[in-house]
């Protein structure tokens, strides 16, 4: 039937059966998340974690995403929170907000204190029992149109054009009387918007001082002023020159391009098999740092676990080398017997290689 003809006390009652149902799923949401997780399903479908699962497969929003992890984590621990949540006596926002809080000694006391509050009174009530010692960390996107003074500038686009007609048009101002035959005019487009980024977190005494003796330091050689953003570039640029295998990688590639040179042998580069060493017999587990970064840039510096739907994982938290044929059955420490995985893969895949019984038995001694 449609709505419209319906009474508003069968409306009514419609929209409560309907709002009773829909939080009855919501529970069996989070039970079978609890029961993908005890599984680790999500990684044999190529995700590193089980948010990245719900926010790429489930395609909740982020938000969604973690209100739905941290109840269905609650729920796995305490069962009796179920009820609650079909009654309506805590939703998922609110249970999220307590749940990592909520142990075997206090859950009574929070359950009772937050049943049947909104969010905003929650936390209200987390502020007065939990005083907040550190700011929530926000990265926020910022979009700011590139500003330029430059008037705007006309460009040609003709395949050629006589060098007379390119001085004659730098007389000409752009108007539709100039556009004609091959010669086209037209105004370059506005220079794309720039992308910023909003980041706010607090630090302790200590970090702040070093960051102020940073900037004192740098005062010599930026003497228009050292903004934190200024500081922030030098301290990254000095961290990933030293760090990253992409730099080390470019380092190590002019070295033997400049030694190739001097010595009037063809580059590495031109030659890329000149660049390729024996097989490494692996003596101890330790991966020379030039394989290494090798194996770091070809897999773009992420989990490169790809699932039987063609899913791969790109996590760039917690990364390892893996060893395609394991190192304790003679794996080799070259690149084509290794790759970049997310330490959960990298757990995943051994389970998959050496079975699980194994792998419990390694893990617990
Ligand atoms: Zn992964």
């Amino acid at each position: 039937m449609e709505l419209r003809y319906l009474s508003n006390k069968e409306l009514s009652v419609a929209l409560e059966a309907l709002v009773k149902h829909e939080r009855a799923t919501s529970v069996q949401v989070l039970e079978h998340l609890v029961e993908v997780e005890r599984r680790e399903l999500f990684l044999q479908d190529g995700y590193g974690s089980l948010f990245s699962y719900c926010r790429k497969k489930l395609l909740y929003s982020e938000p969604a995403a973690n209100r739905r992890i941290c109840s269905a984590r609650a729920l796995a621990k305490f069962p009796e929170l179920r009820c609650l949540l079909i009654e309506g006596e805590l939703s998922l926002t609110t249970l999220s907000l307590v749940s990592r809080q909520l142990n075997d000694e206090n859950k009574d006391q929070i359950l009772a204190s937050i049943r049947g509050k909104s969010r905003s009174e929650v936390e209200e009530i987390l502020a007065e029992t939990r005083p907040q010692t550190k700011t929530v960390e926000r990265v926020r996107q910022v979009v700011v149109a590139q500003v330029t003074s430059a008037a705007p500038t006309a460009v040609l686009r003709a395949a050629k054009i006589p060098a007379q007609t390119l001085s004659l048009f730098s007389a000409l101002q752009p108007s539709p009387e100039n556009v004609s035959g091959a010669l086209m005019v037209e105004q370059a487009p506005p220079p794309a918007p720039q992308k910023r980024y909003a980041l706010s977190f607090s630090v302790d005494e200590k970090t702040f001082a070093e960051l102020e003796e940073v900037r004192a330091l740098l005062s010599s050689s930026l003497p228009k002023g050292v903004s934190l953003e200024e500081a922030l570039k030098v301290l990254l640029g000095q961290y990933l020159a030293q760090h990253s295998p992409a730099r080390r990688q470019a380092r190590r590639l002019k070295v033997a391009d400049k030694r190739s040179s001097s010595i009037g042998e063809p580059s590495p580069k031109a030659n890329p098999a000149m660049g390729e060493e024996k097989k490494i017999i692996p003596t101890s587990r330790h991966i020379p740092a030039k394989i290494r970064d090798e194996v770091f840039c070809r897999d773009r510096g992420s989990c490169s676990f790809v699932g039987p739907d063609g899913v791969r994982c790109g996590s760039r938290h917690n990364l390892q080398l893996d060893h395609i044929v394991p190192f304790a059955v003679g794996g080799a420490h070259d690149a084509e017997n290794l790759h970049v995985t997310c330490s959960r893969h990298n757990r995943h895949l051994a389970k998959l290689y050496f079975g699980e019984e194994h792998m419990q038995k390694f893990l617990h001694g």
